[in-house]
C-alpha cells in the first residue's frame, strides 16, 4: 500500500493543534485490516493492541472483524469495552500473573500463549481447558527490533510443554514471533519448519495439535522499502505447503505495526537549532520519552519532512528530543539532512508513525504530557 497522508495534513493545517501530536486516520486502519484479511484468507487475525490502543483504532478493527492480541487485564478490558468478542481475544503475553489469567478467563478469553512450565501450570489451574500456544524461540535472522531471548523456549522444551499442557487438559498449539519489523521473509520459513517438526513429534506421542500462531513482525516502510503483504503471504503459503504436506494447521496471526503505522502521521516543532563544533543539532519537541521510543539504538529511522521550510540547500544534522536526559537523542549515527534554513518554530512531519509511538509515551517525564492522538475518519473523535 502506498500511504497517502493528504487528509491528515489537511486536518493539521486547518486545526493547527499544539505539537507534538499524532493524527491517525481510522479509515486507513479499516482499509489496511481488509487488505490483511484478503492476504491471509481463513486465518484468525488478532491485532496486537500495544501497537496503538486508541479506542477509535480498536473500533475500526472491531468493525473490520479483527480480533485482538492482548498483553494483560487492561487490554482485555479495553477491547471488551470497545465491543470485541471475548472469543476473538488471544492473550499473547507469556509473562503473566495467575490473577491476570483468572481475570481474562473470567471474561471469556480462551486462547493463551506460554513458554514456561510454571505458566503452563497456572493456565491449567486458572484457565482450564483453554487453548495454549507454546512459543518457541527461533534460530532466525534478527529483526530490526528483536526480542532476543526474552521470549520462547527451545524446541526440545517446547515439546515438553506441549505434552505438559495436554496432560493438564489444555489444548496445545505452537507459536513463534520472528521479531518486530522483520524484513527477512526467510524467518517465517524457519518458524514454520520448526513448528512442523514439533507438530510431528507431539503427534508421535499421541498429542494432536491443530493451531499455529505465526505472531506479528510484518514490517512497514520508513526510509527503506519492506516486503509487501503479498510477499509475506506467498512465503508463508509456500512454507506451509512444504512443511505441512498432509494438511495445514489453523493459522493465527498477530499483526501490530503493519495495520496502523501507515495510518498515522506525527507533527513536531523545532525547539532549537544549535551548531556544536562539527555538527548541527536540531532539538525537537518530540523525543524518546514522548513518542519516539523506537528510535532507541536508532532501530527505526523515521522520515522527517519539513512543513513550511522552503526548499534549499540541506546539511547533516543530529536529531534530539526536548528532555533533560542525555539519552534523549534520536539519531546521531544515522545520516539525516535537513534544510540549512530550518529555524526554531518550524515544523516537521513524520509520516508512517501510527504504531508504537503514542503507546510508548511516558506520563510526565520533565512535565511533558503523553503524545496526544487525534483520530479522523468514520471511527474518529477529532
Ligand atoms: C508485539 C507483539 C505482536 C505484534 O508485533 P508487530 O511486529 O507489531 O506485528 C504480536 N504478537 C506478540 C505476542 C507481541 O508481543
Amino acid at each position: 500500500m502506498c500511504a497517502d497522508f493528504t487528509r491528515i495534513r489537511r486536518f493539521l493545517d486547518e486545526r493547527d493543534p499544539p505539537t507534538p501530536c499524532l493524527v491517525v486516520d481510522t479509515d486507513v486502519v479499516g482499509a489496511r485490516a481488509a487488505e490483511f484479511r484478503a492476504a491471509f484468507p481463513g486465518a484468525l487475525i488478532r491485532y496486537a493492541v500495544k501497537a496503538n490502543p486508541a479506542p477509535p483504532v480498536l473500533d475500526a478493527l472491531v468493525a473490520a472483524g479483527i480480533g485482538f492480541d492482548v498483553a494483560g487485564p487492561a487490554e482485555v478490558a479495553r477491547c471488551l469495552e470497545r465491543g470485541a468478542e471475548p472469543a476473538g481475544l488471544a492473550y499473547g503475553n507469556p509473562i503473566k500473573k495467575p490473577r491476570d489469567i483468572a481475570f481474562a478467563h473470567d471474561r471469556g478469553v480462551r486462547e493463551f500463549t506460554s513458554d514456561a512450565a510454571t505458566d503452563v501450570d497456572h493456565l491449567g489451574r486458572y484457565a482450564p481447558g483453554c487453548a495454549v500456544s507454546i512459543r518457541v524461540v527461533l534460530d532466525a535472522p534478527d529483526s530490526v527490533t528483536p526480542f532476543g531471548r526474552k521470549f520462547g523456549c527451545d524446541p526440545a522444551e517446547a515439546l515438553d510443554l506441549v505434552l505438559r499442557a495436554a496432560a493438564l487438559g489444555l489444548r496445545p498449539g505452537i507459536a513463534f514471533h520472528v521479531g518486530s519489523q522483520q524484513p527477512a521473509l526467510g524467518a517465517w520459513e524457519i518458524g514454520i519448519a520448526t513448528a512442523a517438526k514439533l507438530f510431528a513429534e507431539a503427534g508421535a506421542q499421541g498429542v494432536g495439535m491443530t493451531r499455529l500462531n505465526l505472531g506479528g513482525g510484518f514490517a512497514t516502510a520508513h526510509r527503506t522499502g519492506v516486503p509487501s503483504l503479498a510477499a509475506y503471504a506467498a512465503t508463508i503459503e509456500s512454507a506451509l505447503g512444504t512443511h505441512f504436506p498432509d494438511g495445514r494447521p489453523e493459522l493465527l496471526l498477530e499483526p501490530g505495526r503493519v495495520l496502523v503505522a501507515d495510518a498515522g502521521l506525527l507533527r513536531t516543532e523545532v525547539v532549537l537549532v544549535a551548531d556544536r563544533g562539527e555538527r548541527r543539532w536540531v532539538y525537537l519537541d518530540i523525543g524518546r520519552y514522548n513518542g519516539l521510543a523506537e528510535a532507541e539504538n536508532e532501530a527505526i529511522a523515521y522520515r522527517f519532512e519539513p512543513v513550511e521550510t522552503p526548499a534549499g540547500p540541506a546539511g547533516p544534522v543530529v536529531l534530539a528530543g526536548p528532555t533533560c536526559d542525555g539519552d534523549d537523542v534520536l539519531y546521531r549515527r544515522t545520516p539525516y539532512e535537513l534544510p540549512l534554513s530550518l529555524r526554531a518554530g518550524d515544523r516537521l512531519d513524520l509520516p508512517g508513525t501510527g504504531a508504537y509511538t503514542a503507546s510508548y509515551a511516558s506520563v510526565e517525564f520533565n512535565g511533558i504530557e503523553p503524545l496526544r492522538t487525534y483520530c479522523l475518519g468514520k471511527w474518529g473523535d477529532a
